[in-house]
Formats: structure tokens, sequence, C-alpha cells
């Protein structure tokens, strides 16, 4: 279970999924040992609801919530957010506010969060996204978590103020339990020994396998936070031991993970799909876990394997929701029917123009945050795009051309929308330019979406498999 650097791939595409991706995990290093903790296993509450009723729920991945308290909004702090992968850490604690309103408003039994709480993993940050979750929780919708590759040892944890970044304190994995106890891990049927991973009763007929699929031992002896992930062969067959408990009750099973179980883009890139995703869709196809949730990728995309409808094998499906962080700002609104088992998963965006209304905020930011979300986005995709082109053979008239192709693509390929788009975008002016690029990387970038077109990128609705 080692295996070196790999940043070869990473790098052949940093013209092209820089720009699309997020830079932190592009910085993408493979080197994982099983991390140890303790674990015990009190016992579960269960939820009171009707045991026929369908139950609605969410989940939202990648908050990277940062504490408004680690930045001064001053220069440090604009550079680092202006030279980042498009998060929306301005307004972090707006958005999060925002997100905790909606749920007393419309009232989902629970909310999953698929990793990467926080920025990098700074005390400060989970310390306050943690009293947000109390309040929601207060409010009546309970709160699973699992941590991602950000939000434990994390030595990039970062404050900002006037032109400096300094080294902030970050938690480890004892801190995480600790702070996240009331978030599945009392709630637990049993918990892992070997890693962050749990199994609760959501709901009558539901389980969650909560997977912590994050590899952070090491993390400050490299001196920056792993980016891949990897289920331990003991946490497989601490897997394999729940789904026959299940099979007593007849439970169905989600599976939440913050890597990803299949590919969500067909371009080369490490780190984000699980390092043993082959075993583990093996000894998930032949457990019956049919669903997993995930995240880590922060863009919006929904796959099945196999992918053909003629296959004969039951297809099992990685729903991988985009960053709560990164516009559109949208989650997962999911139902749970426990008659038929069937699962129903649509996006949707945080109304922060509502909270903030509500609030009586003047920001006009907030007042009109949906326009400025994109508008912040499209301009730093387009300011990438340009720095990357700033030495191409193209005139400047032709770069601005690119860059705005490449503006508009994203936000439709982070929002899952990209396939509806594509006449449209073929249209444009600049992206024949893109195709005339070396590396054929505007292809490849197409390809990557049009590959599995005819199935919806932001709705599903399957059938669990029955235990
Ligand atoms: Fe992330
Ligand atoms: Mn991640």
């Amino acid at each position: 279970m080692h295996s070196s650097w790999n940043h070869g791939s990473t790098y052949k595409l940093k013209l092209g999924l820089f720009l699309l991706l997020s830079s932190a995990l592009l910085m993408s290093g493979c080197k994982d040992t099983p991390s140890p903790h303790s674990a015990a296993a009190p016992a579960a509450a269960a939820p009171v609801t009707d045991a026929s009723q369908p139950v609605s729920f969410w989940v939202a991945t990648d908050t990277h919530y940062l504490a408004k308290s680690l930045e001064d909004g001053g220069q440090a702090f604009q550079s680092y957010v202006r030279s980042g992968d498009g998060k929306m850490l301005p307004y972090s604690d707006e958005l999060t506010e925002a997100l905790v309103y909606e749920a007393g408003q419309k009232k989902p039994d629970f909310l999953i969060l698929s990793g990467d709480l926080t920025n990098n993993g700074e005390a400060a940050s989970h310390k306050e996204l943690t009293a947000k979750l109390h309040r929601m929780e207060a409010a009546g919708t309970r709160v699973y978590v699992v941590p991602g590759n950000h939000d434990i040892n994390n030595p990039w944890a970062r404050s900002f103020g006037g032109d400096k970044q300094l080294v902030a304190p970050h938690i480890n994995a004892e801190d995480f339990l600790r702070l996240y106890e009331d978030f599945g891990y009392n709630e637990a049927l049993a918990r892992d020994t070997d890693s962050l991973s749990y199994v609760v009763k959501a709901a009558p007929g539901l389980w969650l396998l909560m997977i912590d699929s994050a590899q952070y031992a090491h993390n400050e002896e490299y001196n920056f936070p792993q980016t891949d992930g990897r289920l331990l062969p003991s946490t497989l067959t601490w897997i394999n031991e729940n789904v026959k408990l299940a099979a007593k009750e007849h439970a169905s099973i989600i599976t939440v993970m913050h890597h990803n179980l299949l590919s969500h883009t067909s371009m080369a890139v490490s780190g984000f799909k699980l390092n043993n995703s082959q075993q583990t869709l093996k000894a998930f196809r032949q457990e019956g876990l049919n669903l997993v949730l995930s995240g880590h990728i922060h863009m919006q995309d929904i796959r099945r394997d196999p992918e053909g409808t003629a296959d004969p094998a039951a297809p099992v499906y990685d729903i991988a929701t985009s960053a709560m962080a990164v516009n559109p700002h949208q989650y997962g609104s999911m139902t749970f029917d426990p008659r038929s088992r069937t699962v129903t998963y649509n996006t949707a965006a945080v109304d922060v123009e509502g909270w903030a209304r509500v609030s009586g905020k003047s920001d006009p930011n907030l007042l009109n945050f949906k326009r400025y979300a994109e508008e912040t986005f499209a301009v730093n995709s387009y300011e990438k795009a340009m720095s990357r082109l700033q030495d191409s053979p193209f005139t400047e008239a032709e770069k601005q051309s690119m860059a705005e192709t490449m503006s508009s693509l994203n936000l439709k390929y982070f929002a899952g929308t990209a396939a509806d788009s594509l006449d449209e975008i073929r249209a444009m002016p600049g992206f024949k330019l893109w195709e005339r690029m070396e590396g054929g990387f505007m292809s490849g970038y197409i390809r990557s979406m049009t590959e599995h077109s005819g199935q919806s990128n932001v709705s599903l609705k399957m059938v669990l498999t029955t235990q």
C-alpha cells in the first residue's frame, strides 16, 4: 500500500484541468499508511419517524468553511482567494448561515456532510462550523459527517492578516471525534477501529455507511495534506460485517465517502478516485451497496458502473455533489421511500439572497448573491485562462475570446449542466481557438463532458438494494 509521488499526470494537464479543478487537489501525492483511532460503539438513538413515510434529507460536501476570525479581508486574503480554485471564502460564514436557515425552513430529516468541512482544517473553522451544526440539530435536522482530505492534521491551516499569511492551529483526529461527536459518532451502531468510519440508522429501513477515506496520518511529516484516498483492508472487512447486520433487519444502505468510487472525468488526474476503487467497487457490488455519495472533485457529476444499460451487471451509482463552497453553491436534496426503497436526488442551490433579506443584510453581494457568485466564479475562470494563455502564440483578442469560452464552460461544468449547453459553447468564437491548441486539451475536455450525455448529472432516481 505504498506508492511514490505522483505528480506527472497532473502536470501534463496543468493548462487544462487546473482551470477547472481545485488547485489544492492537483498538488497530489500518494502515500498511505493506516491511521489507528480509538473506537467505541454507543447505542444508537432511533429516529422518531413514521416507518412507512418517505424521508427527506440533504447531502452537501466540500463546505470548506473558513472562520471569519481567520481573515481580515486584507491583501493576503484577497490574493489567496484570487489564486484559489473558486471557493467563496469571503462569504463562507454567510453561505453556511443560509444553509442552516434553509434547513430550518425546509426541515430535512438529516444532513450528510461528506468531507472537506473546512478550508484547511483550522481549529477555529471546525469550532465555528460545529456551533452552526448544533443549531441545525436543535432546529430538528440531524447531521452526519465524515472527514475529507483537508480536515485533519492539515499543515496548510492559515489565518490572513494584512499582507501576511500566518500558520493557524489545526486539529487532529481525536479533536475531530470530540468536536463532531454529536454529528454521527455518538449515534453510531458501530465504528471502525482503524478509521473514522461508522454506521448509523438514519431512518426506518435506511442505514448510512459513513466512510472515512482520507489519509492524514503523515500530513505533518509531508508538510501538506495528502490528497488521495483509499479504504483499508480492515475497513472493507468491517463494512462486510455491517452489511450482514443490516441484512438481519432488511435495511437498505447508502454509502458516503469523500473520495469518488467511480471516475467523474475521463481526464487523467490522480487523487480523485479511491486508490483501490476497483477492489472497492467489486466488494460493494457483491454486498449490494449500490449508491455512493461522494464529493472531493468539486464538480457536479453522476456516474454508474456499468455505464451501459445493456450490461447485465447491476449498476452501482456514485453521485459526486459539487462543492458547497463553489458556485452554484448547491447541495443534493434527496428522498427515501421505505416501501419501495426508491431514492431520489436533485440539486438545489442555497438561497443566500432569501436568507440575506430575512436577516436584514445590506451587503449588495449577499442581496444579489446568485449573480454575484456566478460573476465571481466566471471572472476567476477567465483570469486563470488568461494567465495560462500568457505565453501562447494567440493575439490578445484571441486569448480574451478563449478565456470567455472557458469561463462559460466552467460555469456549466461545475453545475453539472454542461451537456445541455454544448451547442451554445461550440458556437462561441473562442471554442475553435481552443481546439487548435496543442495537446487537444479542449477536445478532451469536451469529450469528458459528453461521454455520458443523456444521463442527468443533477438528478437521479434509483432503487436501493434491500440487504
Ligand atoms: Fe474539497
Ligand atoms: Mn477533497
